[in-house]
């Protein structure tokens, strides 16, 4: 695989060995330091009793002038640490001339050994710890403080004639010069596994490309290295799922290799390319690419024999921010929300980020912080739209809807605020606020002596939510309503009948006597024998079947649906009547309840009561037939 993206695994070796260096570097800060405080706190004390308190303090005072011009000039740029740095020097100074000032203080007072041994340390680890701040590799450096520290303690132990430890000492230093390549090699092995175990992070196993990690870096280097502006693709593969449960894992991780290698070489070489999970990939450059050619994706399957392809197609979000305002996650974030906007809307294809389109994302965010608000306050509120008898023309229960009325008087529809919602995650809360809303009503109707249902819309995640039979059990109990006065709607293309915990969820909510309906029956998928499963008590066809009753065959079909739904125990209920016509029509294809702007348009729950209440004395209850 050729371009410079490919490298991953080469730059992610080196940022690594950059990072322990710098790490083993504080770790010699921290060995000097020591060094220097065990000296520099040892040496006044050995000198206490032998020379007179204010020449030492003098000579301090020398130290700490030395040290405050010395330090400042003598602070290696590399040094990560500057209170360190400083720290080595005042030592180095002021021991060295606290030590040359010795014999001319008074020479019989100290021994001479000590005197050597001092002096000597001294001297050597002042050189080796300028050795290591020559520019060179780190694991040189650290054998080169432990040879300063080793030969220092040598010479000292000659100085004072102890010549049995001196020759030990030297047999251990020429054995660790000796072995000072193994120790290297050691430090070089233990550096190269932490190496390969935080390449995991950093390398994508499967495809060998970069992580989210690598790419986050990339991001930063590219800002480093003072480009104007980065560029950044998300990329996601469409229907991968279905693709995997179609032809197998194994062919999936192929085409997932060869998106990875495509992306690659079509990307420039300085572009870094990475797998952020499952099929989408991130890639991050300084240098504008040509990505329409990368929509689809050829995949060579071995092991189906020679010539055997398959063309897959994917979705890519782009954008491109100044390198001073672009931080990773804010890249990720547009190139995602283009990704997002290039899949919703019909998917293979390219989106890139405009000014425009940013404008749109704002303003979905402020609708979504707006929206998630309004639930919490209550301001989105229900409006009820009556199902009606057909054959009388009175109200027998109504469906709630949600609006979210506006200070000026307008009023935002469902369609507008419910998918924010529901990408939220906030169905249930909607859901929850709803059926409030619905048992209030029930429950005045029920004062005011009227006997009608109501219906909420549920989201399909609520039905996920095992406690919701307790929870719904425990409202309609404390409103003092019969269960079966809420019926909850479940729309056709969401619900889902292979899942146990829905069946067990719709089960159970059964059991308590609250209704269930399948809702825009005819616009989804569900086979009979589905529906015929699933313990639904009312079914209400959808008003494209009302509104298409003069196309051929569409009458018998509402005939049939109106059949099997009585068939199966259920109250049929025919959607968005708008005329006499529909009406009468849905009546003759078996339809007794009806809803739709015939009967009247969705209004404030009060109004809707007084309507209730104004029949109440003729209503009869037909509800469950
Ligand atoms: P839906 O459940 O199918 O609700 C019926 C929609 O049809 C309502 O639109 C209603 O105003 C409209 N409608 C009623 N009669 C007629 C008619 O005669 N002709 C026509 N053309 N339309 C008619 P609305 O209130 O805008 O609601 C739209 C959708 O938003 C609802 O479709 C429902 O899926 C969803 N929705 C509304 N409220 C809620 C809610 O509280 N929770 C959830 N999860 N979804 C809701
Ligand atoms: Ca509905
Ligand atoms: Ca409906």
């Amino acid at each position: 695989m050729s371009g410079g993206n490919l490298d991953a695994l080469g730059a992610a070796r080196a940022r690594i060995r950059r990072e322990i260096n710098v790490e083993q570097r504080r770790l010699l800060d921290l060995t000097d330091t020591l060094g220097i405080l065990v000296v520099g706190l040892g040496v006044p004390f050995f000198l206490w009793d032998h020379i007179g308190h204010g020449r030492l303090l003098l000579w301090g005072g020398v130290l700490l002038t030395l040290t405050l011009v010395g330090g400042p000039v003598t602070t290696r740029a590399d040094s990560t640490n500057r209170f360190v740095a400083v720290l080595r020097t005042m030592w180095i100074w002021g021991t060295s001339i606290l030590w040359a000032a010795l014999p001319w203080l008074d020479p019989s007072a100290v021994e001479t050994g000590t005197v050597a041994w001092i002096l000597v340390f001294v001297v050597v680890y002042g050189i080796a710890s300028d050795v290591i701040f020559l520019p060179q590799t780190d694991d040189m450096a650290l054998v080169t403080l432990l040879s300063g520290y080793a030969s220092s303690f040598v010479i000292a132990l000659l100085v004072a004639r102890q010549w049995g430890a001196a020759v030990a000492v030297v047999g251990f230093l020429a054995l660790l010069t000796l072995g000072g390549r193994g120790w290297r090699q050691l430090i070089g092995l233990l550096t190269d596994k932490r190496i390969e175990s935080e390449l995991h992070a950093l390398v994508d196993e499967l495809t060998g490309v970069g992580t989210r990690v690598t790419a986050t870096l990339a991001v930063e280097e590219l800002r480093t290295a003072g480009v104007d502006d980065v560029h950044c693709m998300i990329l996601d593969i469409d229907d991968f799922e279905k693709l995997n449960d179609t032809y197998g894992y194994p062919t999936g991780d192929t085409v997932l290799k060869t998106v990875a290698q495509t992306l690659c070489e079509t990307l420039p070489a300085e572009w870094q390319v990475a797998r952020l999970g499952g099929d989408e990939f991130v890639a991050v450059g300084s240098i504008a690419p040509e990505l329409h050619g990368m929509r689809d994706v050829c995949v060579r399957l071995p092991g189906l024999g020679s010539g055997s392809e398959l063309t897959v197609a994917v979705s890519i979000g782009t954008t491109a921010l100044p390198a001073a305002e672009a931080g990773a996650d804010d890249l990720f974030r547009e190139a995602n929300a283009a990704l997002r906007i290039a899949k919703s809307t019909g998917k293979h294809r390219v989106v890139e980020m405009t000014a425009r389109l940013r404008a749109q994302e704002s303003q979905r965010l402020a609708l979504g912080a707006a929206t998630s608000a309004a639930l919490e306050t209550r301001e989105i509120v229900a409006y009820a739209q009556a199902i009606t008898d057909l054959h009388t023309g009175l109200p027998v229960g109504a469906e709630l809807l949600a609006r979210w009325p506006q200070d000026d008087g307008s009023i935002v529809m469902p369609d507008d605020f419910i998918p924010v919602i529901e990408q939220q995650g906030r169905g249930p809360q909607l859901g929850d606020l709803m059926m409030r809303y619905a048992v209030d009503l029930v429950s005045a109707a029920r004062l005011a002596g009227g006997d009608q249902y109501a219906t909420v819309n549920l989201s399909a995640r609520h039905l996920f939510h095992r406690n919701l039979p307790t929870e719904v059990d425990a409202l309609v109990r404390s409103a003092g309503i019969p269960a079966e006065r809420l019926v909850l709607e479940i729309t056709e293309s969401q619900h889902l009948p292979q899942s146990s915990i829905w069946r067990t969820t719709a089960e159970e909510l059964r059991e308590i006597g609250v209704g269930l309906a399948i809702d825009d029956f005819g616009t989804g998928y569900s086979s009979m024998e589905q529906l015929l499963s699933m313990p639904f008590s009312h079914l209400k066809v959808d008003r494209i079947i009302t509104s298409s009753q003069r196309r051929p065959g569409v009458s018998e079909l509402a005939a049939a649906i109106a059949a099997m739904a009585h068939g199966g125990g259920m109250t049929a209920i025919a959607e968005g009547i708008e005329t006499e016509v529909e009406c009468d029509q849905m009546i003759a294809a078996g339809y007794r309840y009806g809803q739709g702007f015939l009967f009247g348009k969705p209004q404030p729950l009060d109004e809707l009561l007084d309507e209730f209440t104004s029949m109440a004395s003729d209503t009869t209850s037909p509800v469950q037939q």
